[in-house]
């Protein structure tokens, strides 16, 4: 088995399926996560006010099952299979013939081609392990943010210890670099927070964006942190002013950083180091 997982095409296209099953999976977690959290503050919220909890339904990643939004017909297990279902089913609930959202085939292809990469690009071993379970975090936190404005402290903090963990044994980098970068991650983007808030009086990024820079300076060192934050504010500003420009966006409307953040973290996870290295080298 080990010797069939050495041959790169064997593992790359095994990661790439298994990337596809767990994609399903992430679009559970982008649709549920912030759910369960927003249930979680409306009985602590309760509690406080010294009132009964109001009386749920248990709602975690596996309860309910799940059901089509529009009729509630519940999705069977043949109805599930990743992006082969939505193919078969041409997009539509075979119930009540809504349409299902692209969404769910593009995360899961995004998966399987990300966790396919990350196989062909480390090669059989701890490292691509590693880049696959950062990338499948990095593809739940930039979509929970696109649709919430908010990264789960329940996934970056995982997330950072994790890096933390795999450096231990030096896989990304060594583990003073990974210390600091969660350091200089965090404290980067909490600078800025304070110095914009305090020239505008308003909030620029949430406090969720630190955290998710900490992980990814726990995951690739501190060293990988400056094409971080240019990458992700380079592309977050052409984003932005096409944005404003094709008028779907006031000015004024937060548009969330998290995805540019992860972006880039996938960006630098790949090619960080030889960026830089070319970058350094031309002086
Ligand atoms: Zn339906």
């Amino acid at each position: 088995m080990i010797e069939f997982l050495r041959e790169p095409l064997a593992f790359t296209l095994l990661a790439a399926v298994l990337g596809l099953f767990v994609g399903s999976f992430l679009n559970v977690v982008i649709h549920r996560l912030p759910r369960m959290m927003e249930r979680d503050w409306l009985a602590q919220a309760a509690e406080l006010r010294g009132e009964e909890p109001p009386a749920q339904e248990r709602f975690n990643l596996a309860t309910p099952r799940s059901r089509c939004p529009h009729c509630g017909h519940l999705i069977t297990a043949l109805e599930n299979i990743p992006v082969v279902s939505y193919l078969l089913l041409r997009g539509r609930c075979r119930h009540c013939d809504a349409p299902i959202s692209r969404r769910y085939p593009v995360v899961e292809l995004l998966s399987a081609a990300l966790s396919g990469y990350a196989a062909w690009h480390f090669g059989f071993g701890l490292a691509a392990l590693g880049a696959i379970l950062f990338l499948w975090a990095m593809i739940a936190l930039a979509f929970i943010d696109l649709d919430t404005q908010l990264l789960p402290d329940d996934l970056t903090l995982p997330l950072l210890w994790l890096g933390l963990a795999f450096n231990l044994g030096r896989t990304f980098t060594d583990l003073p670099s990974a210390v600091i970068g969660a350091m200089a991650g965090y404290l980067s983007l909490w600078s800025v927070y304070w110095l914009f808030k305090l020239a505008t009086g308003k909030e620029g990024m949430g406090f969720g964006d630190f955290k998710l820079l900490a992980a990814i300076g726990a995951w690739l060192g501190w060293q990988l942190l400056p094409l971080t934050i240019l990458f992700s504010s380079l592309v977050g500003a052409v984003v932005g002013i096409a944005l404003i420009v094709l008028a779907r966006h006031g000015r004024s409307v937060p548009i969330p950083f998290g995805p540019y953040l992860a972006a880039a973290g996938v960006l630098a996870l790949f090619w960080g180091e030889s960026i830089t290295r070319a970058y350094l080298g031309s002086f």
